[in-house]
């Protein structure tokens, strides 16, 4: 339903100009406001809304994807430099880091 903003008519939706005056219809639906869901994270860390409990899953998340990433790099080097020497210390290490974070 769109009401006319000259005489107040009511409209049908898809009207494009007032059945009474003929004045163009603009559509009473604006477009909704267009959440900004990469953002949540953030302000919700800024904002202080996330509880304490679930912070500390993200950051053991945030941690696990950081071996992950260093696991990762050492293996891509190892991989371009074909020496697989550094690739038992660095898995040793994460391990251990892994089994003393319990993660
Ligand atoms: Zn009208």
């Amino acid at each position: 339903m769109i009401v006319c903003n000259r005489c107040g008519k009511k409209n049908d939706e898809v009207a494009r100009s007032c059945e009474s005056c003929g004045r163009k219809l603009q559509s009473s639906h604006r477009p909704a406001p267009v959440e900004d869901s990469s953002n949540w994270l953030l302000s919700s860390f800024r904002h202080g809304g996330i509880d304490p409990r679930a912070r500390v899953s993200l950051q053991r998340m945030i941690e696990a994807w950081a071996y992950v990433a260093v696991l990762g790099g050492v293996g891509i080097t190892c991989l371009v430099y074909e020496v697989w020497w550094p690739l038992y210390p660095a898995v040793g290490a994460l391990g251990l880091a892994v089994w003393l974070r319990r993660i």
